[in-house]
């Protein structure tokens, strides 16, 4: 068949690799479909036309209902101080050097939402270990909403959007937040500086959660990571930001990968908070409350290593889009603690991956064990790892693999026993919903910080919510700090007849 007249560069230029289809067989033409004549109908058996219909129909896979909006790059974490008498993973040994992927996040807007939005933001890790993949799956803020998963789901609807206009509602936010007091810490937050980061670059990040440490011995601490960012902290104000949202949506994505290609690698400081493990029933807090923080006065910071980004990815979709972080991967050495919050992560997490990329998304390059598996999985839509496994059962005569026999296992667990119950934490002495938050107000911020706090709030009331919830979101802020509440009635109601 001929070839129309304007041709693209042609294949036999040498210096241009022939264009295939997916089963690498070159094709006749990047430009024309095959027709009967020049006007005529498009034949069936144009293949090539209708792969790449086909393919671009079935592009996207379904976007992260929370945290669908990121960027990430490969790197490496280096331990730089000995921590091994509190655990016995094997990338926190000393001299030890891991490679890793980060992706960071916001987390309530969707794919095209603009990164300087106010939202807290992911700050998902995964360490290749020689003992399998670590995945420390944190935030860039050390507390979060809630403190129980069933809570979780309701939660991320109210920040979404509405059921029938579909568009953002402050009215909606506020109202779950201030029905669900626990919020408060973690609200104070967001609604201060570091609400709206500079660029990912300019933020920390915080496990949030408890987690487990054991050492060789066999001996159990409980520990926070804080990772602290050697850009130092940067934040937007709100007019800045919203400047920016309307110029520039992906600003940090494009800042990550821009200072990464121009060797700018930014690196973050690891650290962590240890609790011995008998500490816990008896300390001020409840320690596995993910609405509080262990004050650094009590636990202080030990430095564990460094984190580098030094790599984009050649692909994005493949590499970020993909990437499948997951806080049930704990490698040995560490283990779970009782946050609920935690447990309910341990399902939910790979239960979202298998829905969106599929059952078998840890082969997919960013999610692959460096280590090598072992594992009797099998089959499955669009697995292509073979099973290295003699028989697709356990136990089998043909070489294993084989789990070691349970009693030499020291599982990374707790002593418990009790009724089944549907309550809140145990209380401790100092447990309070705004005792934290008033803290981080009246002796963390300074005078200008408040200023922008009590500007961001009322900004926020301002924007569309009425007025049952109005007055509880005042009474929830006297509650944080008197002052600082008083100070935001007279904005909003100032600013608005009641
Ligand atoms: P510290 O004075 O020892 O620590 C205060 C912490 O607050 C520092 O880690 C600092 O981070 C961080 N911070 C400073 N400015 C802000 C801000 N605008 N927004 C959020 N965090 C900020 O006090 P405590 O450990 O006793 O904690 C007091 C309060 O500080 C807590 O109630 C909590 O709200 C907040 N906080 C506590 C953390 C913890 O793990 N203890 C961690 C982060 C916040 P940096 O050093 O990086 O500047």
């Amino acid at each position: 068949m001929s070839e129309a007249p304007r041709k693209a560069p042609s294949s036999t230029d040498n210096t241009i690799p022939a264009t295939t289809d997916n089963a690498g067989i070159p094709v006749e033409s990047d430009e024309h479909s095959l027709t009967v004549d020049a006007n005529g109908p498009i034949l069936l058996q144009d293949h090539y036309l209708i792969e790449k219909m086909a393919q671009f129909n079935r592009e996207r896979v379904p976007e992260r209902v929370v945290h669908a909006k990121g960027s990430g790059a490969y790197g490496t974490f280096e331990v730089t101080n000995d921590v091994s008498q509190f655990t016995k993973a094997d990338l926190f040994q000393p001299g030890k050097r891991t490679q890793m992927l980060a992706r960071f996040s916001t987390v309530a807007g969707e794919q095209g939402s603009p990164d300087t939005w106010r939202d807290p933001r992911g700050f998902a890790l995964k360490f290749y270990t020689e003992h399998g993949n670590y995945d420390l799956v944190g935030n860039n803020t050390p507390v979060f909403f809630v403190r129980d998963p069933q809570k979780f789901q309701d939660f991320i609807r109210s920040q979404k959007r509405t059921l029938d206009s579909a568009v953002r509602d402050h009215d909606m936010q506020w109202d779950f937040w201030t029905l669900s007091p626990e919020s408060a810490h973690m609200v104070t937050w967001l609604m201060g500086d570091r609400g709206i980061p500079k660029t990912y670059r300019h933020m920390n990040g915080y496990s949030s959660h408890t987690y487990m440490w054991i050492n060789g011995g066999g001996e159990k601490f409980w520990v926070k990571y804080h990772l602290k960012t050697d850009q130092g902290i940067d934040f937007l104000t709100q007019d800045e930001a919203d400047d920016l949202a309307g110029k520039d949506g992906d600003l940090h994505r494009r800042d990550l990968f821009e200072s990464i290609k121009r060797g700018d690698h930014p690196s973050w400081t690891v650290k962590v908070q240890v609790m011995p493990f008998d500490d816990a029933p008896d300390y001020r807090f409840n320690p596995f409350d993910l609405t509080k923080v262990w004050p650094h006065g009590d636990y202080p910071l030990i430095e564990v290593g460094r984190m580098t980004l030094d790599e984009n990815p050649d692909d994005f979709f493949v590499h970020i889009e993909q990437a499948a972080f997951e806080p049930s991967s704990m490698v040995p050495g560490i283990g779970p603690s009782p946050d609920k919050m935690l447990l309910g992560r341990l399902f939910s997490y790979p239960d979202t991956h298998r829905y969106r990329i599929g059952p078998n998304y840890q082969q997919l390059p960013p999610n692959r064990p460096r280590s090598g598996v072992r594992s009797y999985a099998k089959d499955g839509p669009m697995r292509y790892e073979p099973a290295h496994v003699a028989r697709p059962y356990a136990p089998n005569s043909y070489g294993g693999p084989a789990a070691p026999v349970q009693e030499s296992v020291d599982p990374a667990g707790w002593r418990t026993a009790g009724e089944m119950v549907r309550e809140a934490y145990k209380l401790h002495r100092e447990d309070d919903d705004f005792g934290q938050p008033g803290t981080m107000v009246r002796e963390v911020l300074d005078d200008a910080a408040r200023e922008r706090l009590v500007s961001n709030i009322s900004g926020h009331l301002l924007d569309g919510v009425s007025r049952p919830v109005l007055d509880r979101a005042l009474r929830y802020w006297r509650s944080v700090d008197k002052d600082l509440g008083d100070k935001v009635a007279a904005k909003v109601d100032g600013a608005r007849p009641s």
